[in-house]
């Protein structure tokens, strides 16, 4: 049995008290566990702050960049035994594995390579410099610096390795030490690349530390100039976000929360050609990578009421092919949900969907054996596909979020009530919107931009150079309004923006321009 201890002021720390145990959610056997009682939160951020950020703020862009390249490098390295260990402990498919491990490398040398652009300067200018009033003496110019606090990471159970990169990358790209976090169910990843990441000696001391197990009174120790994000439930980022302490010191808190998906299928396209056929894999594709629970997986599938029938059709047809089982074994396609809290909601959820008038059509909240394991044993859900009959008149299609192999067929007449459906989301991760008809995007899309932190269109031309809506790029948005939790991540340069306090400066003009000559006018 492993025992993950966190890494905290540079050194590994073992958790004291009773452990929490992570298993292998294909045959439910303990494989490791983890504990942070007794960890010393305090001395933790003190040297985070201490140590770790005025040694990343004496670090230019690039050379800030040098040290992500080498974190990608260190992991890279090591990709098979992190692949596996994904396998193990997140039941994921290789496939599901690859998605996570190099998504994390992919991100962290994104921002390796965003940090050379950036080059020899160590925070940023923020638009053009302007003159202030009559003569052109005086003169205001927006910056951005680093804050001197600590970015605390909290991420969820279901990518141990990319949600712990990309949120890393951009803190340290910033200049702020990271204090991360992962889910303790699945937190086997995180754990074994940290130690990977510090044995590799690529990362600048006091700028990383992790916490195996919960967080203790950590987030009760942050104040004006730290940063939270998470990413996890809605009612769990409701809940960090309302404490008082991060309240009373104004605390920048990002979340990252549930998202009720979309993809609209545009009414020109027909069945059979290659847009439809886009618009299946994407659908397809979605309910069944890392077994649904990614919370970009497309959950409603709005589709014109007269191709609903033909839609659900060549959907399950595609889904019949799933082979759900340990992935361990030969031909297993889709591997279990991650936990056994999972499972129950999981089913909880479908009865849910199915109580407010969704049907059945493959699936459901059953019980299944998973091919290659044990004879009633693991957290296995058969991809589900339900449908409504109308879409305005259900509910919980559009305010509960299955988080797993599960999505629901909504028809609808015209673009007017696609974008009144899409809304009825309250605010999401991102939809796609399937067509070649521009009027038809272009309504859809302006209706539902303000409810999105990313669109997506896609049809012909783009198949073959498509990432398909699940796929959170780093040049790109990743967060949303509402129901999403209100957050914003990556983006390139923007993601920056988290971690940098922005700043009017005015003063004689020649002073200011001399003070911002240090800074990347980017
Ligand atoms: P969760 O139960 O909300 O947990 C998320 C993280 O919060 C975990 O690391 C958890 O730690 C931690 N946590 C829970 N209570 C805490 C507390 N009182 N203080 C400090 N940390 C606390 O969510 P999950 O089950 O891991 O993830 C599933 C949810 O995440 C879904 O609803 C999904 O929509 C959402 N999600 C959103 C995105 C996105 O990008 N918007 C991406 C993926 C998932 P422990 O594990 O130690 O409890």
């Amino acid at each position: 049995m492993t025992t993950l201890k966190s890494y905290v002021c540079d050194r590994w720390v073992a958790g004291e008290g009773r452990p929490a145990t992570l298993v292998n959610p294909s045959t439910e056997e303990a494989i490791a566990e983890a504990s942070s009682e007794g960890v010393d939160f305090a001395a933790a951020l003190a040297h985070a702050r201490d140590v770790g950020g005025p040694a990343l703020r004496a670090r230019t862009f690039a050379q800030r960049g040098e040290m992500l390249r080498a974190m990608a490098q260190a992991l890279h390295a090591k990709r098979d035994e992190l692949l596996d260990l994904a396998m193990l402990n997140g039941g994921n498919t290789r496939s599901d594995a690859k998605f996570d491990i190099d998504g994390a490398t992919a991100t962290l040398t994104a921002y390796a390579d965003l940090g050379q652009s950036l080059g020899d300067a160590r925070w940023l200018t923020d638009g053009e410099p302007v003159a202030l009033g009559r003569s052109s003496r005086v003169s205001g110019q927006h910056i951005l610096t680093p804050r001197a606090g600590v970015a605390v990471h909290i991420n969820a159970f279901n990518f141990p390795a990319w949600g712990t990169a990309e949120k890393a990358a951009v803190a340290l790209l910033a200049g702020m030490p990271v204090i991360s976090k992962p889910a303790t169910a699945t937190a086997l990843v995180a754990w074994r690349l940290t130690e990977l990441l510090v044995d590799s000696g690529a990362m600048v001391p006091g700028s990383f530390s992790l916490i195996a197990g919960s967080t203790g009174d950590l987030l009760d120790r942050l104040g004006a100039q730290d940063v939270l994000a998470f990413t996890g439930g809605g009612s769990t980022g409701t809940m960090l976000r309302s404490k008082v302490n991060l309240l009373a010191a104004s605390t920048h808190v990002n979340v990252e929360a549930d998202s009720l998906n979309g993809a609209v299928l545009g009414p020109d396209v027909e069945r059979g050609d290659d847009t439809w056929t886009l618009f299946l894999t994407d659908v397809a594709r979605d309910l069944t990578q890392k077994t649904g629970q990614k919370g970009t997986a497309i959950r409603r599938v709005l589709v014109p009421r007269d191709q609903l029938d033909a839609v659900r059709e060549d959907l399950m047809d595609r889904l019949s092919v799933t082979k759900v089982g340990n992935p361990q074994s030969e031909g297993v396609t889709m591997g279990p949900v991650a936990t056994a809290s999972q499972l129950r909601d999981v089913r909880a959820g479908i009865e849910k969907l199915v109580a407010d008038c969704a049907t059945v059509h493959t699936g459901g909240a059953g019980a299944l054996q998973g091919i290659g394991a044990p004879e009633g044993r693991g957290y296995f859900v058969a991809p589900t596909l339900l449908s409504v009959e109308h879409g305005a008149a259900a509910d919980a299609v559009h305010t509960h979020e299955v988080f797993g192999p599960v999505a629901t067929l909504v028809p609808y007449d015209g673009a007017a009530e696609a974008v009144a459906l899409v809304r009825r989301g309250g605010g999401g991760l991102v939809t796609s919107v399937y067509t070649e008809d521009r009027a038809f995007a272009a309504e859809v899309i302006v209706g539902i931009a303000p409810f999105h932190g990313r669109v997506t269109v896609a049809n012909a031309k783009v198949a073959g150079a498509w990432f398909g809506p699940g796929t959170v790029l780093p040049q790109l948005l990743h967060g949303g309004p509402g129901r999403a939790g209100g957050g914003e991540e990556l983006g390139g340069l923007r993601g920056l923006g988290l971690y940098l306090q922005r700043t009017a400066l005015q003063g004689y003009g020649p002073f200011v321009d001399h003070i911002v000559a240090s800074a990347k006018r980017p």
